[in-house]
Order: structure tokens, then sequence, then C-alpha cells
């Protein structure tokens, strides 16, 4: 049994990110929202574009102004008014200055604005009554950016103020990697489709849906391939089909060491190496990880056998699913969960072997965070109190946390 932080390292270190060379697509700006740069973007502009004013007020020659006080104020004729979006092209003189709006650009000659709040005009004339510091309120061409450079880098996952970046860089479609394809696959001869009337001993095939929903918010696309019986035969043919046609496989349910638990089995029949095949984690004991060798690339196809519990599927998702998808989608860096510290409302067991996984809700307070358990119990099959919760907390090996002690959170649904 693995612990997890190891369990973690080996399922990061056997993901190998996508090809940016091969691997990529190019999107519309405005449906590019989430997807994950395959190159960087370089842009033949300077940022800003030209030497513009940061607000309203003077355009002015620092030279002309630099002794004015309000005993000794400067008188300065105003020659020009410039309005966002104009272009100024007679230069200042000295013993002139330039009405200017903010966004507005420099005329040629001037240096420096003097703010509206210390000036007083009176027709043509302009009373300066302070001196500003050399260059006030002047935001340089280039001082964001330098044309050339890289703007944004490969590897970051595009937000809005990046999608504004990449449309003031007028890159109306944008690189990005394509989307992983994660083949979702159900075991167990007790499944059916949520659609299909439900005999005795039966039950619903919710992992499909739940994994289908936690891949797509990862940003992949599943590829739901429904559930197959527990005989051997028919898994090892759908396991089988599924490797070659996904990045990532995930089946839930036959990994543990029932007699109708084959997965891991036939995993290493169709020439899979299993790196995995327990972690010491409470609920998700069973985890079952095993790479693939792909016929047409350097990249390897991950398996990943979930258990077949409903909470154990969706707690291992989190832990050690979400980030591999992450860093395979081409993400640069933050695969690992997103973490806050609780207090603990309530005393949280421990498991004298395991990690444990509690579900509940993570709320702010004036001290940061608190984490409540979900009422309903903590059973692996119980769904419905996970619908709930928000957060898992963490409870480290052999030791409880009493109500009133920090606690380590995990953000779910984030
Ligand atoms: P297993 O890991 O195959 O032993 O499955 C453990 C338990 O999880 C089963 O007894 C089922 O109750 C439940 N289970 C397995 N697969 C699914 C699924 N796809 N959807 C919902 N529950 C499942
Ligand atoms: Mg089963």
């Amino acid at each position: 049994m693995l612990p997890v932080d190891c369990a973690y390292t080996t399922i990061l270190d056997l993901t190998q990110p996508l090809d940016p060379q091969y691997d990529r697509e190019t999107v519309p700006l405005l449906a590019a929202a989430g997807r994950i740069l395959a190159a960087p973007v370089i842009s033949p502009l300077d940022f800003p574009h030209w030497d513009n004013s940061a607000m309203d007020g003077y355009a002015v020659r620092y030279a002309d102004v630099q002794t004015a006080t309000p005993d000794r104020p400067v008188q300065l004729t105003v020659v020009m008014e410039i309005p966002a979006g104009s272009h100024p092209q007679t230069p200042l003189q000295a013993g002139q200055a330039a009405r200017i709006f903010t966004g507005a650009m420099l005329p040629p000659g001037a240096d420096t604005i003097v703010i509206q709040e210390h000036t007083q005009r009176q027709g043509d004339t302009v009373t300066i009554q302070q001196a500003p510091y050399p260059q006030a309120f002047v935001r340089h061409q280039g001082s964001f950016h330098r044309a050339g450079a890289p703007l944004l880098p490969a590897g970051m996952q595009l937000q809005a103020a990046a999608i504004a970046v990449l449309a003031a860089a007028q890159c109306p479609q944008v690189t990005v990697y394509r989307r992983p394809r994660v083949a979702i696959l159900s075991t167990g001869d007790e499944l059916v489709a949520p659609d299909r009337p439900l005999q005795p001993g039966q039950l619903v095939d919710s992992n499909q849906y739940a994994l289908a929903t936690l891949v797509q918010q990862t940003g992949a696309n599943p590829l739901p391939l429904g559930s197959v019986p527990d005989r051997p035969d028919t898994l090892r043919a759908a396991i089988a089909q599924a490797i070659s046609q996904a990045d990532v496989v995930l089946s839930s349910g036959g990994v543990s060491v029932g007699d109708y638990d084959y997965v891991a089995q036939i995993l290493t029949e169709l020439g899979g190496t299993i790196a995995i095949n327990a972690v010491a984690i409470k609920p998700g004991k069973p985890l079952t990880v095993a790479t693939f060798p792909t016929p047409a690339s350097a990249r390897s196809t991950l398996y990943f056998g979930l258990p077949g519990n409903p909470v154990s599927a969706l707690v291992t998702y989190w832990r050690f699913v979400q980030p591999a998808l992450k860093k395979l989608a081409g993400l640069a860096n933050t695969w690992e969960p997103t973490w806050v510290w609780a207090t603990a409302h309530q005393d949280l067991p421990s498991d004298q072997r395991r990690e444990s996984y509690l579900w509940g809700g993570l709320t702010p307070d004036t001290q940061g965070y608190r984490f409540a358990l979900v009422a309903g119990g903590h059973n692996s099959g119980n769904l419905i109190s996970l619908a709930q919760a928000n957060a898992l907390a963490i409870v480290p090996v052999g030791t409880p946390i009493a109500a009133g002690e920090p606690v380590r959170v995990m953000l779910i649904n984030a």
C-alpha cells in the first residue's frame, strides 16, 4: 500500500504532457477560455503602443514647469486639446501646454503630465500651481512590454486577463493544446444505464456520469464507453478498445480482491505495466494505475483503475486523476489540488494505516475557514451525502483532529 504522497509523485512522474508540436489546434479567441497555450504568444507591438497620459490634465515640457509653486506659479499657453484616440503631430514649443485626457497620446515635445487638480484654466492660459516630478503620469511606450518578447508563455491556462491581452495583441485566433481524450468504462454485472428498468440486485452506473462530468470540468474530452459485465473476455476486449482510443482510461470497479475483480490481471495480460495496486487512502485503497506503450507516440497511455464505490471513485479522481490530467493537458504548473487550512468544527477521526478524506462543507469565518462534516454519514457508498460537500478534510494516518484544531482541506469542484 503506497502512501498518498508517493502515489501522487509516481502518477505525476508517469504522466507525459501532450506534444506542443502535434497535439495542438487553433481556436477563435472567444472559444479559448480555459484552454492552454501550446506556444508562446509573441507580439510585434509595444505595450503601451505609444507614450500616453495616465490622468486628465495638461501635457507640458518639464523644463517649463519645474519651478512652479503656489506662490510663484507658471503660466503656459494651451495650444491644443488631445482626447483619447487622436494623433497629435504638432510639437509642443517652450511655454506651451496641451489639454490632455486619460489614455491620450502625448504630443511630440511633451514629457510630463500636470494633473488637472494642480492647474487653473482661464481662456487659452493654464496656470501651473505646483511643479510635477519629471515624466509624471506618463505611461511610456513599451514600459509594460517590448515588441518581439514573449507576451504570454506556453503552458498557460487562458483566463479573462490573458484573453484580453491576446485581444489587445490582435490575435483573433490562438494555438492551444488539444483536449486530452479520456475513456470512461464501468465494470460490474450489477450495473444498468439510468434509462433501463432496475431489477432487484441491480444498480445504476452512476460513476460513468460522475466521471464524465469531472473529466469535462478538468478541460478534457470524456469518451463514455458504458458498462461492461464482470466477464474476463468481454472486459479484456473493452479495456483493449478503450486503451486504443484514448490518452487516459478511467475504469471503475473490479480492482478489489473479490472473485469478480479482474481488472489488474487483464491489464497485465494486455501488456500494461502496473505501477500502483493499492494506496493508503480512505476511501480509495484499491486504486490501480498502469501504463501502456503507444505504438504511434513516445507517450504511453495512462490507465486508472478506480474503485467502484462511488465516493471512492470521486475521491481518487480529485486526489490523483485530476492533477495528472492537468499535467497531460500541457499546463505548465499548478497541477495540485487546491488546499486551504480550516478550523475543524467536530472531532475528525483518523485511520491507523490510511490517510482519511472526510467530506464536508468549507465556509469562510472570521478566522479564515471552518470545516464541518456533512450530515448523513461517511460511507464510501453514500453519494447523497457527498453531493452536499464542497471540500475534503485530510486526516493524517493515526492522528485524529480535535474540534477547534486546524485541518488541511482540499477543495472539490474547484
Ligand atoms: P467493486 O469495486 O467493483 O467491488 O465495486 C464496489 C461497489 O461499488 C459495488 O458493489 C457497487 O455497489 C458500486 N459500484 C461499482 N461500480 C459502480 C458504478 N459504475 N456506479 C455506481 N456504483 C458502482
Ligand atoms: Mg464490481
